[in-house]
C-alpha cells in the first residue's frame, strides 16, 4: 500500500535534498563536474575552499567557521593522540551544542543522506511488495560501535570510520566520483532489502550512536495527548528509529518520547489519524503516574 507524505515528511525531504545540493554545488561550480568527469575542462580545476561554504558532512567551513562531526573529531584526536586545533575543536563543540539542544538524532532524520537513501529503498521495497521482517534490533549497539571505532582509531593511528563511512560517500561520489564508502552504502541497501528495515540506522551507525547519546538532552520532543489516542499503532508502524521508543507514551507512562534514539523525523506525527501526537518544546520531568501525565 502506498502512503501519502505528510507535511513534516515533505519539509524533511526539502531539507534533506537542500543539504545534499548545498554540499555538492560549490565543488561542481568550481569545475569538478559530475562524478569527477569533465573536471576543469581544458583549464585547471579551481579549489572552492575559499568560498563561503565548502566541505562535507564530516567537516566543513561556513563563512570561515569550521564545523566538525563530533565522532570524526574524537577519532582524529584518538588517532593522533593530540587535541585538534582550537578552531576545529570549537567547530565540533558547536555541532554538539546545537544538536544537543535540538535533538541529537535530528541529524539522522533531517540531514543524513544515508537515511534519505534508506527511506527511498524502503518505499521502493513496499511498492515492489518485498517483505522484510520488522526485527527487534539492539539499538544501543551503535553506541558500542562508536566506542569501538574510537578505540580502534587510537590503536591503528587512523580515523577508521572515515575510511568506510557511507555518510560522506554520497556527495563525494556525486561530485568527485570517489568510491570510499560506496561498499558500505551497498551493504546497507542490501540489508534494507533482505535483512531488516533500517538495520544500519537503528543498530550500527556509530555517528547515529554518538547523536543518540546527545539526544537525551534534546528540547524538541514528540508529545502525546492521551485522550485523543485511539491506539491504532500507526505511529509505531511509521517510526523511523525503533517502534519501541513510542511504547512509554502509548502506555500512558510518559508525556513525551524521551529516548535519545528519536530522530524528530515527525513520521509518527504525520501518521497519527487523530492528531494525538505533536512536537513540543521542552523536556518535562518524567511523570510519576498516568494521572500526572494527563495534567501535563
Ligand atoms: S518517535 Fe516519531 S519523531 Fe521519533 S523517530 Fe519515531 S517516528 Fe520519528
Ligand atoms: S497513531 Fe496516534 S492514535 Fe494511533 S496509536 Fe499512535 S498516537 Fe495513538
Amino acid at each position: 500500500m502506498t502512503r501519502s507524505m505528510g507535511k513534516i515528511t515533505v519539509a524533511r525531504r526539502v531539507v534533506q535534498v537542500f543539504v545534499l545540493v548545498l554540499f555538492c554545488l560549490p565543488p561542481m561550480l568550481a569545475g569538478w563536474g559530475l562524478a569527477g568527469l569533465f573536471a576543469g575542462g581544458d583549464g585547471e580545476v579551481a579549489t572552492p575552499a575559499e568560498g563561503a561554504f565548502f566541505g562535507s558532512l564530516s567537516s566543513s567551513s561556513v563563512v570561515g567557521v569550521p564545523l566538525f562531526d563530533p565522532l570524526g573529531a574524537v577519532e582524529v584526536m584518538a588517532a593522533s593522540r593530540s587535541l585538534l586545533a582550537a578552531s576545529a575543536l570549537t567547530g565540533a563543540l558547536l555541532v554538539i551544542v546545537v544538536y544537543g539542544l535540538v535533538r541529537g538524532r535530528a541529524f539522522c532524520g533531517w540531514v543524513c543522506p544515508v537515511n534519505l537513501i534508506g527511506e527511498g529503498v524502503d518505499a521502493a521495497r513496499r511498492r515492489l511488495g518485498i517483505e522484510v521482517p520488522e526485527r527487534t534490533v539492539p539499538r544501543r549497539a551503535k553506541v558500542g560501535v562508536a566506542v569501538a571505532v574510537v578505540l580502534l582509531s587510537a590503536l591503528v593511528g587512523f580515523p577508521v570510520f572515515e575510511l568506510i563511512s557511507p555518510i560522506g560517500a554520497v556527495n563525494k561520489g556525486l561530485v568527485f566520483g570517489g568510491l570510499a564508502g560506496a561498499g558500505t552504502l551497498l551493504a546497507i541497501v542490501i540489508a534494507e532489502l533482505l535483512v531488516s528495515r533500517r538495520l544500519w540506522c537503528r543498530a550500527l551507525c556509530p555517528l547515529g550512536g554518538t547523536f543518540q547519546v546527545l539526544g537525551r538532552a534534546g528540547q524538541v520532543n514528540v508529545a502525546i495527548d492521551h485522550d485523543a489516542c485511539i491506539h491504532c499503532d500507526k505511529c509505531t508502524q511509521a517510526c523511523l528509529a525503533d517502534p519501541v521508543i513510542l511504547a512509554p507514551v502509548l502506555a500512558g507512562e510518559d508525556a513525551i518520547v524521551r529516548a535519545g534514539d528519536c530522530m524528530a523525523c515527525g513520521a509518527c506525527v504525520d501518521a497519527c489519524p487523530t492528531s494525538a501526537l505533536r512536537f513540543r518544546l521542552g523536556r518535562p520531568r518524567r511523570p510519576a503516574s498516568r494521572k500526572d501525565v494527563n495534567k501535563m
